[in-house]
């Protein structure tokens, strides 16, 4: 756990932010400002800052999380319809919070 890191509170409960799914490497929460109907962020236990922070035994992390999206796709009813799923990178690539998470972004009509 990092000092000072919202995704670190949320996942250790202290804001009292309810889970859609959780196991023991991920979970997945609402985004608080979402940009669509459905938007959903799915963040690893671990602290890891950005992709660009990614080692070798963080592989298992990054694939649980594509499948999550996946999977939390398909019980938000977007599978067919279509869907984003999209890590910001850094300041320039749009990343406000420093700890990792992929947004699964969809439901439009
Ligand atoms: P980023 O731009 O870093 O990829 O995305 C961070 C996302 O986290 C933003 O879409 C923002 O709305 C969301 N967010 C920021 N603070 C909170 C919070 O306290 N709770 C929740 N549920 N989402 C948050
Ligand atoms: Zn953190």
């Amino acid at each position: 756990m990092e000092k000072d890191c919202i995704f670190c509170d949320i996942i250790n409960g202290k804001m009292g932010t309810k889970f859609l799914y959780e196991n023991d490497t991920l979970v997945v929460f609402k985004d608080i400002n979402p940009v669509a109907p459905v938007h959903l962020l799915i963040v690893p236990r671990k602290h890891i800052r950005s992709i660009n922070d990614l080692e070798q035994e963080d592989k298992k992390i990054v694939s649980e999380m594509i499948m999550a999206g996946k999977d939390m796709a398909k019980k938000q009813g977007v599978t067919k319809s279509g869907y984003k799923l999209i890590f910001n990178v850094e300041k320039g690539g749009g990343q406000i919070i420093f700890h990792l998470h992929l947004h699964l972004i969809g439901g439009w009509r």
